[in-house]
Order: structure tokens, then sequence, then C-alpha cells
């Protein structure tokens, strides 16, 4: 029956009825109608209309293990079958084994984490754990930056989803951004801006919160030395690193996480996304032995029902298991590779075409109305909806081709799943190459 479509408005009748009966999240209100998708397979997903598409994007850039990743469906069904959820003061052999699997593929001392659902409420126990350990409680941020929609991860976002949702919590701070194509600070510069702030707001700071590499605000990759300089600031400060690897994390710039290219340890890091392949919602705080230690005679206030659900944690076991079993890192940086070298190609067949960036399978196209001049398309018209921009409607176009590939603030977000194969990514840079004349 889903397979009727209405002449009228172009949808069927589950997209209408879902369009009646569920309040959207900001991602498709308004003038944008959720597509019912039937089924999906390694790198494509396909709608109730007959259309195949190639998923550049990994949807949320979460799919990291594309989307038919039996071992981690099965490790969920096994578990669902055997109890589907007890009370966290209970464990499986899933939640251990996957506790002591983030010790083991996360940095330096990191060693013990804290489950939720999402990355918004791994941000917000980091949040919660920098203020207790630290006795302070100002969080400093960056301008260009997600962290998530809950009134503290909001308020310590920096993009202008934070808009409607202020004056939010207390003690949140924004600095500048290692953004050097569209930045007037150089990335350096903003780094002696937070050396500043630091310096000003006297002894204050719990945190510094930052994406090692910045993921829907543009693909932003700072210079070698600016994240364990930032770390040293933060330090010199008596404030934490934490840092956001929700969207940069498990393999999706060709190293475990983001914090790896840099060769630092942050005090905290928070997780999502990957760290199932999207197959359940799972967020993860992983905090250092010095930072455990301390919350082992001091009560951590905090928790949720589903904090490390049995099922949750099983996705998160068996796809932790297949990144290693499977060589997906390394994959990853190698197919990377290859993308970076044909995004680059488009860089130089399109005069639309700002600045190309990012790293592994983490790349950003950053459309412009004049090279020269670095002149933007124009941001959306308002905070909620999406005002049709440019680069929208080359997403658009890609869309109707047969290509998904995100987009926000005048970026291409490319994110394909980890499994992507060269011709599969040979097939998508053909779409996009024409695409993108509509931006020229
Ligand atoms: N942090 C980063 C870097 C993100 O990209 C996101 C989501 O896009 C979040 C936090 C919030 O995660 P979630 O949408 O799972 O709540």
């Amino acid at each position: 029956e889903s397979q009727r479509v209405d002449p009228g408005d172009g949808l069927n009748e589950i997209e209408r009825m879902d369009k009646q009966y569920v309040f959207g999240t900001w991602s498709y209100q308004n003038e944008v109608s959720p597509t019912e998708i039937v089924d999906a397979d390694g790198v494509y997903f396909r709608d109730a209309h007959g259309n195949r598409r190639l998923d550049f994007s990994g949807q949320l850039m979460c799919s990291n293990l594309g989307h038919s990743a039996d071992r981690v469906a099965d490790a969920m069904a096994e578990q669902a079958r055997k109890g589907a959820y007890f009370a966290p003061g209970n464990t499986t052999e899933n939640r251990a084994k996957l506790g002591k699997l983030l010790a083991e593929v996360t940095p330096g001392n990191l060693s013990k984490t804290f489950f939720s659902t999402s990355g918004t409420e791994a941000i917000e126990a980091a949040i919660k754990i920098a203020r207790m350990y630290t006795g302070k409680y100002k969080i400093v941020s960056r301008y260009r930056s997600y962290h998530g929609s809950t009134y503290g991860s909001i308020s310590v976002t920096g993009d202008p989803r934070r808009l409607p949702a202020e004056p939010g919590i207390p003690g949140t701070i924004k600095a500048p951004d290692p953004y050097a194509y569209g930045s007037t600070l150089d990335p350096m510069q903003s780094l002696d801006y937070i050396e500043e702030m630091l310096m000003l707001e006297g002894d204050t700071v719990a945190a510094v919160l930052v994406e090692p590499v910045v993921g829907s605000n543009g693909i932003l990759v700072p210079p070698d030395e600016y994240l364990p300089r930032l770390k040293e600031i933060a330090h010199e400060h008596g404030a934490l690193l934490i840092c956001d690897e929700v969207m940069s994390g498990f393999g999706r710039t060709g190293e475990w996480f983001g914090s790896d290219l840099f060769d630092v340890t942050p005090d905290i890091m928070t997780m999502a996304k990957g760290l199932t392949g999207a197959y359940a919602p799972l967020g993860a705080t992983i905090v250092t032995d010095e930072i455990a230690s301390f919350f082992e005679d001091t009560m951590f206030c905090h928790g949720h029902t589903y904090s490390g659900h049995p099922v949750a944690v099983a996705a998160g076991r068996a796809a932790v298991e297949m990144y290693i079993e499977d060589n997906l890192i390394d994959h990853a940086r190698e197919v990377g590779d290859y993308l970076g070298e044909r995004l680059e190609e488009l860089a130089e067949d399109h005069p639309s075409v700002g600045e190309v960036r990012g790293v592994g399978l983490f790349r950003g196209i950053e459309l412009t109305k004049d090279s020269e001049k670095r002149v933007p398309f124009g941001v959306r018209k308002d905070k909620i909806s999406p005002g049709k921009t440019v680069v929208d409607e080359v997403s658009g176009h890609a869309w109707s081709e047969g290509l998904y590939v995100a987009n926000m603030i005048n970026t291409l977000i490319i994110a394909p799943p980890l499994v992507i194969e060269p011709d599969e990514v040979d097939e998508a840079v053909a779409i996009l190459d024409e695409a993108l004349r509509i931006s020229d």
C-alpha cells in the first residue's frame, strides 16, 4: 500500500500519516516532508517510491558500518531475546566488555565510561562531570560547533541552532574557531584568543569543550599544533579538555578518534553515532583514571533509565568488534585518501567550489559565489526552517539523481559509511559533478 504515490503532494499514505501525527525534528520540519524508506544495503538505501540512493553522508554522519551489518543486528536480537532490559544496577557481559573495549580503543588513560543514549546526553554528562570534578562552573566552547539539543548541550553549542534556546544554562562562553578559509583570525590566533579568555575569566573555567575535527559546522581540521597546545593552555588555567568525538569518532577521520590525529588524550571524551554504527541509540562519556578515581568516593548524581541499555550496549560491543576485526579504520583511511583526491578534482572543475577540506572519510565542500573574495551563498533564512539556499539546491539535485549528501552552512558534508569502496566513491562524485553545475 505504501508504494502508492499521490500525484498531488508527492507523498504516499505512510508519509502523509507520518507528517500528520509525528512532530518532526528540526532536520525536516515545515517544507521538508519525510520520505518512507523501505530497505537498505551497504552504502545504499531505497525509498517507497522505488528510488535507490547512495548514502554519501551516512544519514546523520552516523551510519559508519553501512546498512547491512548483520553481526550488529544479530547481537541486538540475541540480547533482546535473552532479556531486553535490566536496571543499570545490574550488568550484562556486553556492557562490561564494551566498557573494556572503549578503554582499549580510546587514547591514553581514558578508562571508565558513563553510558547514556545519545551524543546530547554524553555532553550533558561531560559538563556535569567537569563541573563536579573541578568545582568550577564555566564551559568554554566555540562558535562553529554543535554539541546537542537539550538545554545544557545547546548552550555550549555555538552555531545558530542555539539561538531559539537562549539564554540557556549559565556559565557558557564561546570562542572563535580554527577556520582558515572563512574566519578573519588565523587558526593559531583563535587559540591565542582562548588563552586570553581563560586568563581574563580567572579561576572559574571547568572545561574547554571542542570537536577535534568540527563536523556539522563545516568539517574544520585544525593545524597539527592546535589541539596539543589547547590542552596545555586549558591545564595551565586549571580547566579540563573535553573532546566531543560524537561525529569524529570511530574511524571517521581514518583514525579511531579525531584526537588521535593530534596525539592528544583529552580529560573527557564524548561518543555516540559511530559507537553502534547507528544500529542503536547509545552515548558514552569516557574519563581518565584520575577523574574516575575522584568519583569513587563522590556520588555522581546523574543517570537515565536506559543508561547502558542491554540491547544498545550489545550493538556497541558488536560494532567496536567489527571496526577491529574488519580493519575498518585502515579501510577508511585508504578510501578516504582516494575520496580526497576525487574531491580535489571537483574543486578544479567547478568555480563555485571555494574549498575542499577534511580528512579520512570526513570531508566538506564549501561553496562560494566568488572564489576570490570567498563570498558565501547566504545562510538559512531563519533559525528553524531551512530557507532554500544554493547548497540546498545542489543537495536536492543530487538527491533526485540517486545521491544523498547532507549540507550545512554552505558546505556539503561528506561522511559515507566506512565500508564504502572506491567505485562507489566514483559513482557519488559523478553525480556531485553534475549537481555542482547548479552553483557554478
Ligand atoms: N556532538 C556532536 C559533535 C554532534 O555532531 C552531535 C550530533 O550531530 C551531537 C553532539 C549530538 O548528538 P545526538 O544528536 O546523538 O544527540
